[in-house]
C-alpha cells in the first residue's frame, strides 16, 4: 500500500491521513516529521538539512530527496506507507519514481482529496477567536450561540489577520498553482484518484476505504 495524499489547505488531508494510518497501519511520513527525525537521529543528510534549515534557507531537493529514500528504505514502511507534503513539484514526483524504482515498488494510489475552492474559503476563513479567553469558534461549523460574542466568557469574538478573505485566497491559488502540474503528471501516470471531500468526514474516509480495499 503505496500511497501519497494530496489537498489544498481546508481539504481535510490531516483527519483523513490520521484515520487512513489508523486503519492499514502504515507510517505517515510528512515532511515536518521526516526531516525532524533524520535530525534526531544525526544522519549525515539530517544535518545537511538542519543547516539550511537554521539559516532560515530552503532545503534544496537533493537533500529532501536523500532523507525520503532513507525513510522509505526503514523497515517500518516495508508493508507501505503514506506520503504527505511530499513531493510538491514534479521534479521532486520524478525523483519518488526513481527511489521506488531502487526499491522495485511503484506507487499504488495518489488520493487527491477534492473540494471547491469556494467552499475551502468559506471553511477557511470561518476562524474566529475570543479575545479574552481565547476560545476558538467556526461560524460555519461550531458558531457561537450569539454572533460575534463568546460563549464561554461573554468576550468578543475577532479573526486572526491569517484567516482573512485576501490572505486565505492567496494562499489558495499559490497552492493550486503548485499543484496543478502534480496532479498532470500523476494523471498521466495513472496513480491519481479523486475523492470527493465536499462530504461529511466518515464518507470521505468511507470513499477511500473502498479504493485501498481493492490493495489487500
Ligand atoms: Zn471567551
Amino acid at each position: 500500500m503505496n500511497l501519497v495524499l494530496m489537498g489544498l489547505p481546508g481539504a481535510g488531508k490531516g483527519t483523513q491521513a490520521e484515520k487512513i494510518v489508523e486503519k492499514y497501519g502504515i507510517p505517515h511520513i510528512s515532511t515536518g516529521d521526516m526531516f525532524r527525525a533524520a535530525i534526531k537521529e544525526g544522519t549525515a543528510l539530517g544535518l545537511k538539512a538542519k543547516s539550511y534549515m537554521d539559516r532560515g534557507d530552503l532545503v534544496p531537493d537533493e537533500v529532501t530527496i536523500g532523507i525520503v529514500r532513507e525513510r522509505l528504505s526503514k523497515d517500518d514502511c516495508q508493508k507501505g506507507f503514506l506520503l504527505d507534503g511530499f513531493p510538491r513539484t514534479v521534479a521532486q514526483a520524478e525523483a519518488l519514481e526513481n527511489i521506488l524504482a531502487e526499491l522495485n515498488r511503484s506507487i499504488d494510489y495518489v488520493i487527491n482529496i477534492d473540494v471547491d475552492k469556494d467552499i475551502l474559503m468559506e471553511r477557511l476563513t470561518g476562524r474566529r477567536i475570543c479575545k479574552d479567553c481565547g476560545a476558538t469558534y467556526h461560524l460555519v461549523f461550531n458558531p457561537p450561540a450569539q454572533s460575534g460574542v463568546c460563549d464561554k466568557c461573554g468576550g468578543e469574538l475577532y479573526q486572526r489577520a491569517d484567516d482573512n478573505e485576501e490572505t486565505v485566497a492567496n494562499r489558495l491559488e499559490v497552492n493550486l498553482k503548485q499543484t496543478k502540474p502534480l496532479l498532470d503528471f500523476y494523471q498521466e501516470k495513472g496513480y491519481l484518484r479523486n475523492i470527493n471531500g465536499q462530504q461529511e468526514i466518515d464518507k470521505v474516509f468511507e470513499d477511500i476505504s473502498e479504493l485501498l480495499g481493492g490493495l489487500q
